[in-house]
């Protein structure tokens, strides 16, 4: 069997008419930056957070960005972020001149652990980038409670967590801001690049808005120099009909994950730990073993694709040598580098393919 670690293909399949037909109606409008379907679609996806605010714009990275920008964080600051995340949560920080401070994870979880973000704070600090990493949110009530002792801001890199659930509430609305992405592969993506920004604060959401728009909020008048990162019209149009499918999606990615959870049982491979505030969407399912390489061929032979979410922690990254952070320095970051993988998680697996997976993992020895 032949199992592609993702496939859009039967959720593209579902859609495709509305797909098209909405193209066709955007097509026809002639109208492709800022119009209606950017603003319903801020509306609705706001809605969907359970925000009050949300600012479409060009991709999860520039959400992140233009967030850190409008809390006017720059260069001489210090903002702390997980040691094992995408770079992007670390290039946000750099875009404005700031220095990301890695804090190590829960090795169970994978999010970072709030026990450890006291002892790097200082006055430089402004504010914690809270990743809710493979789609599980961070503990956030022992986050903001540190965050609010200091006066920090809490931004939730949300680019893997669309519809989670941290004690009931969704991600985007569990600190002071929220950054999203729409990248193809994420639970709910364009067709292309696309992100956007989600709050309660007004004053930030406008602020946002104007930054992702050449620093403007009436045309011509220019508040700040600001960037063009903005959410294209046809992509808000496809995102809109997708949003109606998220939760679907999202149960669907829970009963794979059920499927898995229960059928794995290998001494050699550790699975994912749910917390028990937390309702994961499983944006990826990724086991962990001490022989991962050996364990990626075997799959890969067995017809299995898989991923690996991320084989090199950021600060041993090329891009990041300055900072000085020599290999061991932060050893949870590195051990989940060194031995996690992620198998195949997407809307429209077959049962047949999920026991096939569950068989082999199982029959690796
Ligand atoms: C995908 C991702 C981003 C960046 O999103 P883009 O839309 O690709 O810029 C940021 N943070 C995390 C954790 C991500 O997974």
């Amino acid at each position: 069997m032949e199992i592609p670690f993702v496939s859009f293909e039967p959720m593209h399949n579902e859609i495709e008419e509305e797909i098209l037909n909405k193209f066709k109606e955007v097509y026809e409008k002639n109208w492709f930056i800022n119009g209606t379907e950017v603003e319903l679609f801020q509306s609705e996806f706001a809605k969907y957070c359970g925000s009050k605010y949300c600012v479409g714009c060009g991709n999860g990275l520039d959400a992140l960005h233009l967030i850190l920008r409008a809390y006017d964080i720059k260069q001489g600051d210090e903002v702390i972020i997980p040691s094992n995340t995408y770079i992007a949560t670390a290039l946000a920080v750099s875009y404005v001149g700031a220095t990301p401070i890695f804090v190590e994870p829960d090795i169970n979880t994978y999010n970072i652990n709030p026990e450890n973000i006291e002892k790097v704070i200082n006055k430089k600090t402004k504010a914690i980038i809270v990743v809710h990493l493979y789609g599980q949110p961070a503990d956030m009530d022992a986050i903001n409670e540190v965050a609010k002792k200091y006066n920090l801001k809490v931004i939730e890199d949300s680019a893997q967590a669309h519809g989670a659930l941290y004690k009931g509430r969704k991600t985007g609305n569990l600190g002071d801001s929220a950054g999203f992405s729409f990248y193809p592969g994420k639970n709910i993506g364009a067709l292309g690049d696309g992100g956007a920004v989600v709050t309660n604060d007004k004053e930030l959401a406008e602020k946002v808005k104007a930054l992702s728009d050449y620093g403007s909020n009436v045309k011509y008048n220019h508040m700040y120099k600001g960037v063009n990162s903005r959410l294209d019209e046809v992509q808000a149009a496809f995102l809109r009909i997708k949003l109606r499918n998220l939760d679907k999606w999202n149960n669907f990615r829970g009963k794979v994950a059920g499927k898995y959870l229960e059928g794995i049982n290998n001494d050699r491979v550790i699975k994912p730990i749910v917390s028990d505030f937390s309702n994961h969407v499983w944006h990826i399912f990724a086991l962990r073993t001490e022989k991962r390489d050996e364990f990626q061929r075997y799959l890969s032979e067995n017809g299995i694709g898989t991923t690996i979410h991320y084989p090199k922690a950021i600060h041993l990254q090329e891009a990041y040598k300055e900072l000085n952070i020599n290999k061991g320095a932060l050893p949870i970051a590195e051990k989940i580098a060194d031995e996690v993988i992620s198998i195949p998680m997407w809307y429209g697996m077959k049962d047949a393919e999920i026991e096939y997976i569950v068989e082999k993992v199982n029959d690796w020895r």
